[in-house]
C-alpha cells in the first residue's frame, strides 16, 4: 500500500479527524504526525523559531523539560522560568508566578515529567505563545488547545506504538516561524504536505488510529480521565495509608496521574518489593535511575482493575514487613 494511496490517505485523515474529535482540537491548529520523537521536537522547536537575537523561557519541572532546554541553547537565549532541580523536581510553580520574560518569543512546558511523577494540574496558559511537551499526559484529561500554541508528544505513552510524534500547531504561531530550514524539521514543509512530505510512519498512525477509535467508542476523554483518576487515587492512597512505609517523591499538589514515583522507607526492601511484584506479573516497575525507588506508570492502556492489583501488591508487602 502506497503512502499516497486513497487507502492510506483515509487512514492518516480518519486518525486525524478522530484525534481532533477525542481531544477538541481547534481548526486554528494544524495536526501533524511526524518521526524522530518528542527528543527531535526538543530540537525543531528552538530551530524554527528562535534565534541568536531572541529568547524563549523554559520551565524546567523534571528530566525532559532540562533536555529541551539544553536543545534549545543552540538556537537562542534560553531563560529557566522555574528550575526545579535544586528540589529534586517534586514540584511544580504556581502558574501565576511565570512571568515571561520581556520579549520572550515563547514559553516552554512540560505538562507531566514522566520521570521525576509531577504534572501540572492547574491549566496551562501564558501571556506569550505557550509550548507544551505533552509526551506522557496527552489523552489522559481534558485540555483547552486554544491556549497552546504548539503541542508535541511521542506516540508511545498514551497514543498508540512508538514511531509518530504527533505536533498540534497553531496557524498564527506557524507563520512566526524561520525560514528556509532542511524540509524535514521546518514545520512549515510538514503542514503543507499534510504530514507526507516523505513517507511517514504509516502502520504506527494506523494503529493510533484504532486506539483512538476505541477511545471514542468507550466514552471518549470524560471516561479516561474518570478512569485515570480512579487508577492514581488507589495507587496514591497506598501511599499515604502506609504510615510511612511508601514515601511519595512529588509533593502531593504536584502529584502525576501517569507516573506514581516512590520511594520505600527502607530502601534496602526495594528490589524485594520489585521481586514481590513479579510473582504477580506487575513489572517495569524499577524507578528512574535519576530518582530511585519505584515508579508505576498508569498510562491510558492500564485499566482500574490493574491499578487496584498493584495498590493490593503494596498492601499485602507492607503487611509482609
Ligand atoms: C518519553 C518522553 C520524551 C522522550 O520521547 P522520545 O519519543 O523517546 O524522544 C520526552 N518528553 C517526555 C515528557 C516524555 O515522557
Amino acid at each position: 500500500m502506497s503512502h499516497r494511496s486513497k487507502a492510506f490517505e483515509a487512514i492518516l485523515s480518519n486518525a486525524e479527524a478522530d484525534l481532533r474529535q477525542l481531544l477538541s482540537i481547534p481548526e486554528t491548529h494544524h495536526v501533524l504526525f511526524l518521526q524522530g520523537g518528542a527528543s527531535q521536537q526538543f530540537t525543531m522547536v528552538p530551530m524554527n523559531f528562535l534565534n541568536e537575537s531572541s529568547i524563549a523561557d523554559y520551565v524546567v519541572t523534571g528530566a525532559w523539560g532540562k533536555k529541551a532546554a539544553q536543545a534549545a541553547k543552540l538556537y537562542g537565549g534560553v531563560t529557566a522560568l522555574f528550575d526545579g532541580a535544586p528540589d529534586k523536581f517534586k514540584s511544580v510553580p504556581k502558574i501565576s508566578t511565570l512571568v515571561p520574560s520581556p520579549g520572550a518569543k515563547y514559553i516552554h512546558f512540560t505538562s507531566n515529567e514522566t520521570i521525576h511523577g509531577v504534572q501540572f494540574q492547574e491549566p496551562i496558559s501564558s501571556s506569550v505563545p505557550v509550548i507544551c511537551d505533552m509526551s506522557s499526559d496527552i489523552l489522559s484529561r481534558p485540555v483547552n488547545f486554544a491556549d497552546f500554541d504548539l503541542i508535541y508528544a511521542g506516540a508511545q505513552k498514551n497514543l498508540g506504538p512508538a514511531g509518530t510524534t504527533v505536533v498540534i500547531l497553531k496557524d498564527e504561531f506557524l507563520k512566526s516561524a524561520n525560514s528556509p530550514l532542511p524540509p524535514m524539521l521546518d514545520y512549515a514543509t510538514q503542514v503543507k504536505a499534510k504530514s507526507l512530505y516523505n513517507t511517514p510512519t504509516t502502520f504506527a498512525i494506523y494503529l493510533c488510529g484504532l486506539v483512538f477509535k476505541y477511545w471514542k467508542a468507550e466514552g471518549g476523554l470524560p471516561e479516561i480521565q474518570k478512569r485515570n483518576a480512579e487508577k492514581a487515587n488507589a495507587l496514591y492512597s497506598a501511599i499515604d495509608g502506609s504510615n510511612g512505609f511508601y514515601i511519595g517523591h512529588a509533593d502531593v499538589s504536584a502529584r502525576s496521574q501517569m507516573n506514581v514515583a516512590f520511594n520505600l522507607d527502607k530502601p534496602e526492601l526495594t528490589d524485594e518489593f520489585i521481586a514481590f511484584a513479579a510473582e504477580r506479573n506487575i513489572v517495569e516497575i524499577k524507578g528512574h535511575r535519576d530518582v530511585g525507588g519505584l515508579r508505576i506508570s498508569l498510562y491510558n492502556s492500564i485499566t482500574p482493575e490493574a491499578a487496584a492489583i498493584v495498590a493490593q501488591a503494596m498492601a499485602d508487602f507492607r503487611s509482609k514487613h
